[in-house]
């Protein structure tokens, strides 16, 4: 079964969850087989859980702290997103990383804080246009996986995106050949960090996934999913996405 994971980033009034309302009223009249979460900015979290409560949608966080509370100012934590409804959590998006200087080490330890708060984390990874340019795609991932993931994970449920850094937002995308290279390679990173337990982890593709390319990037050997951005914030975008899963 695909994952198929809407990130709204920081967009999203409450008016925003009428849209969340729409897919689940589309989802319960005709079911889809791909499995679906929203995650919204942290302050529409609960609000959206009830929202679509009843519904197989779930919804996750974009981030949490490290730590289960404390000192933090403007911070929350992975508990903290459990207890207001959340099931996932995306961790390590490019955006953060590149904004706020998240490194792989810290990453793993807020995948560590997010398993241990029973919240399922998307960790995602990616190169930046001059790194694919330089030939280093596949060595760049494979490191952040190797990095961003802590030791233990083999008995928890997480998955991984792939996400180009060039391609998010960008209305571009590698060509499939590229992205079932990238996908291959963290597959052999997730098998030597966890052995056989590895194959059962969803790689997702993000970045500029879109009603009219998602059929063949879902497609692609060792596709499980997708993690949308812009695509998501309105139902009739995000629906033919979930549809070609
Ligand atoms: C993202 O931000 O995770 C993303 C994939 O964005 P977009 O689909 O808009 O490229």
């Amino acid at each position: 079964m695909k994952l198929i994971v809407g990130n709204w980033k920081m967009h999203g009034l409450t008016a925003a969850l009428s849209e969340a309302e729409a897919l689940k009223t589309a989802l319960s009249a005709t079911p889809t087989e791909a499995r679906v979460a929203l995650c919204p900015p942290a302050t529409l979290v609960h609000q959206m859980s009830a929202v679509l409560s009843g519904s197989a949608i779930e919804t996750g966080g974009q981030d949490c702290h490290d730590k289960p509370s404390g000192a933090f100012t403007g911070s929350i934590s992975a508990e903290m997103l459990a207890d207001a409804g959340a099931g996932l959590v995306i961790l390590g998006h490019s955006e953060r990383r590149a904004a706020f200087g998240e490194t792989d080490a810290q990453v793993a330890d807020k995948v560590q804080a997010a398993v241990a708060a029973g919240l399922e984390p998307i960790v995602c990874v990616g190169e930046t246009l001059e790194q694919r340019q330089a030939g280093q795609a596949v060595a760049v991932v494979s490191a952040q996986v190797a990095g961003s993931l802590p030791h233990g994970l083999a008995e928890r449920t997480f998955a991984v995106a792939y996400e180009p850094v060039w391609a998010i937002g960008s209305g571009l995308t590698p060509s499939l050949e590229q992205i079932a290279e990238v996908h291959a390679a963290i597959r052999s990173a997730l098998i030597d960090r966890l052995g056989e337990a590895a194959r059962r982890v969803p790689i997702l593709y993000g970045g500029s996934v879109k009603p009219d390319n998602a059929a063949d990037i879902l497609a692609t050997a060792e596709v499980g999913g997708a993690l949308v951005g812009g695509a998501s914030l309105r139902a009739e975008d995000f629906l033919p996405i979930i549809r070609a899963a």
